[in-house]
């Protein structure tokens, strides 16, 4: 059969098994499963935290768009980050980026080093650098590309090259990128780890994550994982998430045109002092990002001329983008990193990856790229004529 585009693929992947000819894999609630007899221990249904049909359908999904030959379906993003994480043994290093989600980099400093994890925080934009960190240790390099607020782009096949000179795995988080316009397991990386509930959710009205594979030396460990610590999804969640995934290209295509022409409008606005997007061709990773992506993301991050204060009268004249944590959804957010998603991150070392106290981060939706610049307009007018004071 001729291979077919990710548009019609998410519009049909996921089990071919659905019950009554079922379009829909319906939202299976039962947590138990009738044994036939007493032997039949090998059944795949048995009870609900070792799998479901619901969850089967977004694993067949995820495994599909991905790539990978297996999936595995958590109760969050960061469950499934976790769950990546525990697949490392005592004593184990892992590079990983200087410019993570907050909570990814609080699970690496604030509950790995106590299982023994030791983990050194490199510029993933240079390659060299973090095959300079690789020691006997590394069983891990980690990083997400584009990265949460910076939009730094990490060369994900020459870090899978490095990764597996020295024997690790290369583990990317495609949050960002969603696997519309990444999929980091063809570029050579061995594990892809991301929030649903961003872009495949797509409706900001689940949270859920996955972790997909394609060495089946880590299917079992991850498999184990799932149902050993049970940090699973519900079935609603799943439900969600494959309805948002049969839509993920046809919204992402016109998030990132809104983002291209946003963040054009923005670079040539006086009142910006730097415009952080992927996608300008001044961008210092643009190269990398126009090879490895199929289009240049939907997230983009500014600083104001002003800082904090100018950034906070910013976000909070805006009328038509909501102030809000989380990103990806059809419904453009707007945020301050330091003070919101990243106010964990003690303030030194969130200055020294990069993130000032004034950055504004910009999820970028599918309403009118119009009337998004119009309210941009309003909110920069706003803080201009000081509204703030
Ligand atoms: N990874 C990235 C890059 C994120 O931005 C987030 C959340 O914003 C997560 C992981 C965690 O996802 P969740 O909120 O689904 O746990």
């Amino acid at each position: 059969m001729a291979h077919r585009r990710a548009q019609t693929r998410e519009v049909h992947a996921g089990s071919a098994d659905r019950p009554f000819g079922a379009i829909n894999q319906p939202i299976f609630t039962s947590c138990t499963y009738e044994y036939e007899t007493a032997h039949s221990i090998g059944g795949r249904y048995r009870y609900g935290r070792m799998a479901s049909p619901t969850r089967d359908e977004l694993e067949a999904m995820m495994t599909d768009l991905e790539g990978g030959t297996s999936a595995y379906a958590f109760a969050s993003g960061m469950a499934a980050i976790d769950a990546v994480f525990s697949l490392l043994e005592p004593g184990a290093h892992v590079v990983a980026a200087d410019n993570l989600y907050a909570e990814t980099y609080d699970l690496l400093t604030g509950i790995y080093p106590m299982y023994g994890i030791d983990v050194s925080f490199v510029d993933i934009r240079r390659n060299e650098v973090i095959a300079d960190a690789m020691c006997r240790e590394t069983a891990l390099v980690y990083f997400e590309s584009p990265t949460n607020p910076l939009l730094h782009i990490g060369d994900i096949e020459a870090a899978a090259a490095i990764a597996h000179d020295g024997d690790a795995f290369l583990a990317i988080d495609n949050t960002f990128a969603s696997p519309a316009l990444q999929r980091p397991l063809e570029l050579g990386a061995d594990i892809v780890v991301e929030s649903l509930t961003k872009y495949i959710g797509g409706h900001s009205d689940a949270i859920l994550g996955s972790v997909v594979v394609d060495d089946p030396s880590l299917e079992e460990q991850l498999s184990t994982i799932q149902y050993t610590r049970g940090a699973i999804p519900g079935s609603l969640e799943c439900f969600l998430a494959v309805r948002g995934g049969r839509t993920l290209s046809r919204r992402v295509e016109v998030q990132c045109a809104n983002a291209r022409a946003i963040a054009e409008w923005m670079e040539a606005h006086e009142m910006v002092d730097h415009v952080y997007y992927p996608g300008q061709p001044n961008h210092p990773n643009h190269d990398i990002a126009t090879r490895q992506m199929d289009d240049y993301g939907a997230m983009v991050s500014l600083d104001l001329k002003g800082g904090e204060p100018a950034a906070t009268a910013f976000v909070e004249a805006l009328e038509i983008f909501t102030l809000a944590e989380s990103l990806g959804a059809v419904e453009s957010l707007v945020e301050v990193p330091a003070l919101m998603t990243h106010q964990d991150i003690p303030p030194e070392k969130r200055a020294a990856s990069g993130i000032s106290d004034g950055l504004v981060r910009l999820s970028i939706g599918i309403e009118h790229v119009d009337d998004l610049i119009d309210d941009i307009r309003q909110g920069l007018q706003a803080v201009e004529l000081g509204e703030h004071d």
